[in-house]
Parts: C-alpha cells; structure tokens; sequence
C-alpha cells in the first residue's frame, strides 16, 4: 500500500485546525488505497496550535507532529516536514483550507497517471485580497521570470503533491536561505499546473503583512538571480562612460572658448547623484555578502522540541 505524507505547517492555528483536520477526514474516506500520514509542523505558535494537535493525535494515530522551540517561519516548517515525511508521495498544504483538499484525489489521479512527478496547484484568481497586494504580486512574477534562472508560476501556491525522488531533492537542497518556490522550479521535474479559484482563509488571520511579503519577495529574487549585481556592475561602467564623455566636454569647451568653470550646484547635485548610485549597488552587494554570511555559519534551518515521531531529523 502506497504511503501518503500531507505536510501541514502550522502557525498560530487554532481556529482553523478543527476544520482543516475534519475536511482532510472526509476526503481521506474517499481515499482508502493510501496509508495516511498527516504530519502537522507548529512554527512555534504562541497560541493552542500544539494542544490542538496533540488533541487529534490522542484519537488518530496518522496524525504526527513536530513542534518547534520557537518560530522559524513557513519555510522553515516546510523543509522539516520534507525531512520527517516518510510517505512515497507527499504533498505540502496550508492549515487555513485554502489550498482545498478536496483536490487531494484529483491531484493524485494525475500522479498515479504515471506522466508526472508532481502536481503543483495555481490560483487563477485573487478574489477577497487587497488590490494593491495582487498588484505587487503580479509585478513580482513577471520581474522573477525575467530576471531569475527559475520560473515562478504566477499565482503558484505551495500547496503540491509530489513523488519521493522530488521530495528527496529538496531535502538535499539544505540552503540556510530558502525560497520554496523558486527551489521547487529549480530541481526540474514534470510538473502538471492544477487551476483553481482562490479560496479564502477558513478562520484566524493570515500571517503575511504587506511588508513581510515585500521582504519575502526579495529573499527570493536575490536567492535565484543576480541580475541586481549586473544591474550594480551595469550602472557603474554607464557612469564611467558618462564621467569620460563630461569631462572631454569640459574640456574641450575651456580650449576653444576658454571659460571658466561655471554652475556649482550643478555639480553639486551630480555627485549627491553619483554618491547615491554608489551606496545603492553597495546595498545591493551587502544583500549578497549577508546572504553568504548566513550560509557560511550552516546554523539548522528548524529545532525541534517535541514530537510523538520516531527519530526526527
Ligand atoms: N505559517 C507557518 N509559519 C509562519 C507563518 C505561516 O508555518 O511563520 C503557516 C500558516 O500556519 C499557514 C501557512 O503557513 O498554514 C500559510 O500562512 P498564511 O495563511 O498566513 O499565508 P497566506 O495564505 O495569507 O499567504
Ligand atoms: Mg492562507
């Protein structure tokens, strides 16, 4: 009997728990042919996430967790779940229902259809989200496939079933820097895109201000481009043409009409401009050194404290 992993990262859950883990009960009745495995991961939450939890594995014994010493952030949670799923397929999903599982048994006809690794799953609308984050996020999917040696799907969740051999290439990608979305890309495999219409959050509160997706968002261009070092190394050699071709003029203008040096605020204002420039690729290359700084140190990616599984990793 094949054995099948549902990654559940949890943050501050409470509320959505109980219909997630009813909703997964129903859709998993329809799934008898599978060996269960609902592995639960609690980010540290500082509310009942893990009692809760702890309340379904009382009763059910598919149920698994892994609770961390504090919070790690989704990524983080992911990659644990990756390295403790013993399932021969596995799939991540959100705890808030809106990645459905009620598309568990479409998504796994198509893996058992033999023709893909993996099945990843893509909102094709963005109803009920602010407008001015659909809009930065749209901006953010086209800049990635530009930019970056990656495609990231717009509107691509997290929320994927895939084979063992795929879950083990992400456990061997143990970058301290991690953005699943881009990682998931990068590794290759076939890949069926399932559309659906986005759902919204059951109960509780989504964990992702405005800013911390801008954040988010960075890590993951910097993460999978260097584009912004070329845009730094770019600029610095239009400058120096352009400081080459001043100068000359300068120059030239003094030879044959001799004036004197005329317009310091002029000058004033292209070096306040130059100035900036330089600090800006400076930024952009200290975005790069502290990413190496991180990664150097190979300090774990997730502490567990507790847990009902044998032998965590
Ligand atoms: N999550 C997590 N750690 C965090 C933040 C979020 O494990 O630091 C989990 C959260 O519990 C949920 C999933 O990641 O299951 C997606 O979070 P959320 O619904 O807040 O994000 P959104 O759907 O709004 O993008
Ligand atoms: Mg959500």
């Amino acid at each position: 009997m094949k054995k099948l992993s549902l990654i559940i990262p949890c943050y501050n859950e409470e509320k959505a728990l109980p219909f997630f883990y009813e909703e997964v009960c129903k859709v998993a009745g329809e799934l008898t042919q599978y060996e269960l495995e609902l592995l639960f991961v609690d980010d540290g939450s500082k509310d009942e996430t893990l009692s809760v939890i702890k309340g379904f594995a009382e009763q059910d014994e598919r149920v698994k967790y892994l609770s961390f010493s504090r919070n790690f952030g989704k990524e983080g949670a992911m990659y644990a779940g990756f390295c403790n799923a013993s399932g021969d397929l596995v799939a991540v999903m959100d705890a808030d229902m809106q990645d459905p599982p009620s598309l568990l048994p479409q998504m796994l006809a198509l893996i058992e259809s033999g023709e893909y690794d993996s099945v990843a799953t893509r909102r094709v609308t963005r109803k009920g989200e602010p407008k001015i984050r659909s809009f930065f996020a749209r901006a953010f999917y086209k800049i990635m496939g530009k930019i970056s040696d990656v495609d990231v799907v717009d509107g691509a969740r997290d929320f994927r079933l895939m084979k063992r051999k795929m879950v083990d290439a992400i456990v061997a990608m143990g970058e301290t820097n991690r953005f699943s979305k881009g990682i998931f890309g990068w590794i290759g495999f076939k890949t069926y895109w399932l559309e659906y219409e986005n759902v919204e959050r059951v109960a509780g509160e989504t964990k992702w201000s405005f800013w911390k997706l801008f954040k988010y968002s960075l890590e993951g261009i910097t993460n999978f481009s260097d584009a912004p070092l070329k845009i730094a190394s770019w600029s610095g050699i239009f400058f120096t043409v352009l400081a080459v071709v001043a100068m000359l003029f300068v120059f030239i203008r003094a030879l044959c009409f001799g004036d004197s040096v005329a317009g310091w605020p002029s000058t004033v204002c292209i070096i306040l401009f130059i100035g900036g420039v330089q600090l800006f690729c400076l930024g952009i290359m200290g975005q790069y050194v502290s990413k190496i700084f991180r990664e150097t140190k190979k300090r774990p990616i997730y502490i567990v404290s507790e847990s009902n599984k044998k032998d965590v990793k």
